[in-house]
């Protein structure tokens, strides 16, 4: 198997998962690469969370790259949380170039788990809005945060929003919000920035996998080439999360190779 290019350890609040048990179980399922993308989400909503000391991050990694050579390529990423709040958006991308200019990681995920000061995952957020209200925020906050940053190859999991929404929202039609999604999509791909095929939907119950089959589609259709495919495991038995059904849906939303990234140059690998 090519890789996992989304996965979490004990650097991440949410995960207990020590990296060399992450690792082992990649070498245990044939893996030829594995990506560790820990949480960073700076200035987070609840104060302290969700953030590593990179120093030690990178040291860790480094060690872990040299130790597992020849068995699996481990590749150093971070999944960064990022924040479209006018008052936030500045100070946060000021540390992202900061950190993404001082370590020259592999890959750099980009993603929306707060908006608005809250984070979809916690009831709050909602108890102030619809789920309408709440999920046309999420991707105006996509639309923002590919205008405002930089710093990242890739957008992580753009339709994250449906896990958090009751039941019969979550068959969501990403079509009836195209032309939000359009938008997003468009300047990714000016950019040069990819999407992430992200199992984790299934995981979750959901039918589909992150973003929908019409998401990946239109990313394709205009004109969008990078897509990487990950799991968002947090412990080692969701590590390639139902991989074996990735293939056949990516080639069936038109893609014809996988991307991988080593120090952010990107690598095409047929499917
Ligand atoms: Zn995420
Ligand atoms: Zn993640």
């Amino acid at each position: 198997m090519i890789g996992d290019y989304h996965v979490h350890t004990n650097f991440s609040t949410d995960s207990r998962t020590p990296l060399n048990e992450m690792i082992e179980k990649g070498i245990e399922l044939g893996l030829e690469r594995i990506c560790i993308t820990d949480h960073m989400d700076y200035l987070y909503p609840e104060e302290g969370e969700f953030i590593f000391d990179p120093a030690v991050y990178w040291d860790t990694l480094e060690h872990a790259k040299t130790n597992y050579a020849g068995r699996i390529n481990v590749l150093t990423g971070v999944e960064l949380g990022l924040r479209n709040e006018a008052d936030l958006k500045d100070r946060v991308k000021q540390y992202y170039d900061k950190i993404t200019t001082q370590y020259d990681f592999d890959f750099v995920i980009g993603s929306t788990h707060a908006l608005d000061y809250q984070d979809p995952y916690n009831r709050k957020y909602w108890e102030r809005k619809t789920k309408e209200e709440g999920m046309l925020e999420y991707f105006q906050s996509i639309i923002d945060n590919t205008k405002i940053y930089d710093c990242f190859l890739v957008y992580g999991h753009l339709d994250y929003i449906v896990r958090y929404i009751k039941e019969e929202v979550k068959d969501y039609r990403s079509l009836d919000y195209q032309d939000l999604l359009d938008e997003a999509l468009h300047t990714l791909i000016a950019k040069g920035k990819g999407i992430e095929l992200n199992t984790a939907g299934w995981k979750y119950g959901l039918s589909f996998a992150h973003p929908k089959p019409e998401l990946l589609k239109r990313y394709r259709e205009l004109g969008g080439e990078i897509i990487t495919l990950g799991s968002d495991a947090h412990e080692p038995r969701h590590l390639a999360y139902d991989f074996a059904r990735t293939g056949e849906l990516l080639k069936s939303c038109g893609f014809d190779y996988i991307t991988v990234f080593e120090k952010k140059i990107p690598k095409f690998i047929k499917l």
